[in-house]
């Protein structure tokens, strides 16, 4: 880390970067891998390193299984759903107690606006955490009125057991949250891995869960890079897998946990539509069609990426977007100026940068950026790209890109939208924009998404659930509907002659 990146944090964050924070959080201590081995995190406003933490193999997760088992049936167990609900809103309380440290934190890591990662991530972790501590004391089971004679039929809800949660990169402490508190809700123990790109705010998470008063096991957290994620999957004494992050990699956590029948979440990619219909408001359309796809630099799994608008309005659509565009504020997280940082890493910004290339190839149109900077150590920075002259076939309108780049298309009618809408593998979010009541309903009825905004684009709640159709994943992260998977239901009959 530069000198002038460290004058930039605050006391408390620069102490935990000088720490190191190079320790694996197992039952209640912090060690080192088995291996000894640690990796590099990144700054990608600078491609410099920040720190060094721990890198976790098979026999760490093996180590926290174990710890994650025995509190299961020990400690954790034992405590009245009215306790687990108080140290849930402990950690919510020091997660906000923590929110500048926590937000300079993400900043540095993930490169995301600091302003932004103290409004959002942070301040939707504890609120996510808070949301689920009032279910502990609710999770009820069902009295059955079975035809049998003398029978007494009741059922249990029960946690699922260790849980294995693998944290994406774009939201890191907020998908942290997401995973953890339901998880906790149920009674569940938990194995936390955090992206390798940005670890640090998952340590400080474990920290403040010890601080919470959390007993020991509860919540482990494995920096880890190449193989934990899989040792995970792979492990027998884990009961469920929750995974955030490409579909590839979806693809090959449901088919290992489909082989060992593990309960399984997925939370995947998207290529979202978000469709502007000749009746909307225009202005609130444009300023939802910008931050639906340019917030957090594109690296959301909803982000709006294909933007449909009617062949009257297209040309006064694009270049109001395109001017919007050219006017954003692209710099390092930490910079409070900053409107959009840079994406996460060398290897999401070649990622990205080939998607731009390729759009250019198949004869789309930069309206508006359509470059970045030289990568490396100039960090990682891609200015705001919108392409017009885009087909539906073109890579750039069919696969998702996961950065700041939009494809703008026309359209002539309502069915063809949603048809053209609906023709990806995808399903994640579809956003619609219009005045009339009837076609914001009819669209939301047309749309194959699991999500679908209108007139707003990507609120969150964490009593609404989430989650995508087709290749978009399997399950719903939020509201009891998450809480649902982490419970096993067990049904009890009794004999009453
Ligand atoms: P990936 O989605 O490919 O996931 C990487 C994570 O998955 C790491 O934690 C890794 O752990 C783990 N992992 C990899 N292989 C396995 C496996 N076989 N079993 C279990 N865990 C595994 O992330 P990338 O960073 O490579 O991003 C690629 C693309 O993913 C992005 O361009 C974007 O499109 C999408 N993405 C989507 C997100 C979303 O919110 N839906 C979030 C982030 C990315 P380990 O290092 O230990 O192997």
């Amino acid at each position: 880390m530069t000198t002038a990146t460290a004058a930039q944090l605050s006391e408390p964050a620069r102490k935990f970067i000088e720490c190191p924070p190079d320790k694996l959080l197992i039952g209640e201590e912090w060690v080192d891998s088995a291996s000894g081995e640690t990796f590099e995190t990144i700054d990608p406003a600078t491609g410099e390193v920040i720190c060094a933490v721990a890198k976790a193999g098979a026999e760490d997760v093996d180590r926290a299984v174990k710890a994650a088992q025995a509190a299961l049936e020990g400690k954790w167990a034992k405590l009245p759903p009215a306790a687990r609900e108080a140290l849930m809103r402990k950690l919510a309380d020091l997660i906000e107690e923590n929110a500048d440290e926590l937000a300079e934190l993400e900043a540095l890591d993930n490169g995301k606006p600091v302003k932004f990662a103290k409004a959002v991530d942070v301040a939707s972790a504890a609120n996510h955490l808070r949301y689920y501590a009032g279910w502990p004391t609710k999770i009820e089971g069902e009295t059955i009125p079975v035809s049998w004679p003398n029978a007494f039929v009741y059922t249990l809800k029960e946690p699922v057991g260790v849980c294995g949660q693998i944290i994406p990169w774009n939201f890191p402490l907020l998908m942290a949250a997401w995973k953890i508190a339901p998880a906790l809700a149920a009674g569940c123990t938990v194995i936390l891995k955090p992206a390798e790109q940005t670890p640090l705010t998952a340590i400080r998470l474990g920290q403040l869960v010890q601080e919470a008063g959390f007993p020991p096991g509860v919540v482990n957290v494995l920096t880890g890079f190449g193989d934990a994620g899989a040792a995970m999957v792979e492990h027998p004494g884990i009961a469920k897998i929750a995974f955030t992050g490409s579909t590839a990699v979806g693809r090959e956590i449901g088919a290992k946990a489909g082989q060992m029948l593990k309960r399984v979440t997925l939370e995947l990619g998207g290529k979202s539509p978000n469709i502007i219909l000749p009746d909307a408001d225009l202005e609130a359309a444009i300023k939802g069609a910008f931050m639906g796809i340019y917030f957090n630099t594109g690296q959301a799994c909803n982000a709006g990426s294909r933007l449909f608008v009617h062949k009257d309005q297209y040309d006064t659509v694009v270049s109001a977007l395109a001017d919007a565009a050219k006017g954003a504020k692209v710099g390092p997280g930490l910079d409070e100026s900053t409107q959009f940082g840079p994406v996460v890493s060398q290897e999401q910004y070649e990622r990205v940068m080939s998607y731009i290339e390729s759009g250019r190839q198949e004869g789309a149109e930069a309206l508006a950026g359509g470059n970045g900077g030289n990568g490396g150590s100039d960090g990682y920075f891609i200015k705001p790209t919108l392409f017009t002259n885009v087909t539906d076939d073109m890579q750039i309108a069919r696969e998702e890109i996961f950065g700041p780049v939009l494809v703008a298309l026309p359209y002539e009618d309502l069915e063809e939208v949603a048809r053209r809408a609906n023709a990806t593998e995808y399903g994640l979010a579809a956003g619609v924009w219009t005045r009339d009541v009837a076609n914001a309903h009819k669209m939301a009825k047309l749309l194959k998404a699991g999500n679908v905004y209108v007139n707003v684009y990507a609120p969150a709640d964490p009593a609404a659930p989430f989650g995508g159709y087709k290749a978009s994943g399997i399950g719903r992260e939020m509201g009891h509907a998450n809480l649902d998977a982490y419970l096993e239901l067990k049904t009890v009959w009794t004999s009453l002659t």
